[in-house]
Parts: structure tokens; sequence; C-alpha cells
């Protein structure tokens, strides 16, 4: 699945302008749960125990940020390459 297919599949099953501030709080709360498997370093044992991963809460946070995206209208690979360039330029990588 390209970032276009997601966003695509996001935006097909989840786009409702009116939660864009739900939305981002939603991700700012992920991002926290993020914090605690990672500091837990709770990975993915099996494919049926996500859940309280780091799998898990890399799977919302990145859900949040494709929905946020879609709301306000940005394409997300047009927006890497763009930035990708400068982080080129900048950092010389
Ligand atoms: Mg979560």
């Amino acid at each position: 699945m390209t970032l276009k297919e997601l966003q695509e599949y996001i935006r097909n099953r989840d786009y409702r302008p009116e939660l864009e501030h739900a939305y981002f709080q939603k991700l700012i709360e992920e991002v926290g749960e993020l914090s605690e498997v990672l500091r837990k370093g709770k990975r993915m044992e099996t494919e049926d125990t996500i859940k309280g991963t780091i799998e898990e809460e890399l799977y919302d946070v990145l859900y949040y940020v494709v929905a946020l995206a879609n709301l306000n209208d940005v394409d997300l690979e047009k927006s890497f390459h763009l930035k990708e360039a400068i982080n080129q330029h900048k950092y010389g990588r």
C-alpha cells in the first residue's frame, strides 16, 4: 500500500471535518501512548498480540496523522518529497 492509497483508504472510512480538533487531540493522546510503550519496550510477539505494543501505537499515530492530512487536503506523498529535498540539502543525506 502506498501513502496515497493509505490516505484514500482512511478518507473513504473516516472523513469528518467537524472533528478536526478531536482528531488532533487523539493524535496527541496516541503520541503519549506511543511514548509509554517505547519506554517499556513492548513489542508485538505474535500476530494476535498487537494490543498495548509499539506496533499498535505507531498505527494509531499514523492513522491520525493521515486523517488530519485528509481533512486539510494535504498530499502526504508530495509533502514527503518536498520536505525530503529540503532535508537532503540541509543535512547532506
Ligand atoms: Mg493507542
